[in-house]
């Protein structure tokens, strides 16, 4: 049977990982831009999902559905796809695909259907898996998130333990690349249980590479935690990697909002982590949510002025707030912006100082297929 992945943009980093586990089982994927027999696998956001749920109901092959969106929301996707992979897939995918080429009826723990779902612990060991073979992404280091913020699809996806790679399997995957870049929810706490930065294991890490390679670390896919950030960890990046901006969240400038979303930091964490980038000789870049369903006016004012302040040293990368399926966020509207938010922001990217997508949701995830 032929099994094909429908490409979807925003989810290159999945078909990476899943390119690889299947192609250790044997099965080889191949990309495709529309439904194809035999067999076609989808990775949806939620964003993206209300976009592809009338193709995969109509498409004339099997479908199988996976990523953040179904994985929340698994009897309803298996309204429109056969088969539904909840959680992660590396260790189902293979045996769901296994299991359909031999025509069995018994489904592999971890697969939901129309009639049937038992749910699974599908946590992967990173070690297992190559983080990509023939389809080639960022190097995944970590995965799992002990923070839990509201708007957060990652610890309900991934688990409220952090994983990582082990540093011989990362050096090894990266070997074939000059810029070294690395996927994780927050690259200072690599090495721990996600809690904590461990020097010692971040070190191990970043000097493991030839001297021809450039290692980026805290910034793109890769970025940090504010209260993460100390003179250690910048002497460490400015000792070992290549980058020249530190990206870390800061989400909102109000501490009433960032404790509502459980974002475990405060404003004091985002100004102090500011100072230090700039002291250290790094671009601070500091991501915002606007639009939080349960910011007042008072609450966008201060992000306005912690946005204003940070401008001065760093760079916004703002986006609009969207309410992912599965979190506790899910199904609220966002607030309406204040003009305040709009004009900053305006100024800001004229200069280069903003950038993102904080009119709507919908153009972060559109705006450039
Ligand atoms: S936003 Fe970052 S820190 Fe918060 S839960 Fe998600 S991955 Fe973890």
């Amino acid at each position: 049977m032929i099994v094909n992945w429908r490409w979807i943009k925003w989810a290159k980093n999945s078909f990476a990982a899943l390119y690889a586990a299947c192609e250790k089982n044997g099965i080889i994927l191949h990309e495709t831009d529309f439904p194809e027999m035999d067999i076609t696998l989808y990775s949806l956001n939620s964003v993206d999902a209300p976009r592809y749920i009338d193709e995969i109901r109509d498409a004339e092959c099997i479908t199988i559905a996976g990523g953040p969106h179904p994985s929340a929301l698994p009897l309803e996707m298996a309204d429109a796809a056969d088969y539904v992979v909840v959680g992660e897939g590396e260790y189902v995918l293979p045996k769901l695909l296994k299991t359909i080429m031999s025509g069995s009826n018994v489904l592999p723990p971890g697969v939901a259907t129309k009639s049937e779902f038992r749910p699974n612990n599908t946590c992967v060991l990173l070690d297992s898996y190559p983080p990509f073979t023939q389809v080639k992404s960022f190097t995944e280091i970590s995965r799992g998130c002990p923070f839990r913020c509201g708007y957060c699809q990652t610890p309900r996806l991934f688990g409220g333990c952090m994983r990582h790679r082990s540093v011989d399997e990362i050096v090894k995957a990266s070997k074939a690349f000059k810029d070294v870049r690395f996927l994780t929810p927050n690259a200072l706490a690599y090495g721990s249980s996600g809690k904590e930065f461990i020097p010692e294991k971040l070190e191990r890490l970043i000097s493991s590479f030839s001297e021809e390679q450039n290692v980026y670390l805290g910034t793109f896919p890769s970025e940090v935690r504010p209260e993460f950030i100390d003179t250690e960890a910048i002497e460490l990046i400015e000792k070992y990697c290549s980058n020249k901006k530190i990206h870390f969240g800061a989400q909102s400038g109000s501490d009433r909002v960032l404790r509502l979303l459980n974002r475990g930091h405060t404003c004091e964490d985002v100004i102090n982590a500011v100072e230090l980038c700039h002291d250290g000789g790094f671009v601070p870049v500091v991501d915002y949510i606007v639009g939080i369903p349960f910011e007042t006016e008072e609450d966008q004012m201060e992000t306005v002025e912690q946005m204003k302040w940070v401008s001065r040293y760093g760079k916004i990368h703002a986006h609009h707030f969207t309410p992912l399926a599965g979190t506790p966020l899910a199904g609220t509207s966002p607030s309406p912006l204040i003009p305040e938010v709009n004009a900053l922001l305006g100024k800001l990217s004229l200069s280069g100082k903003a950038t993102g997508h904080w009119h709507d949701a919908e153009s972060r995830f559109f705006g450039k297929q």
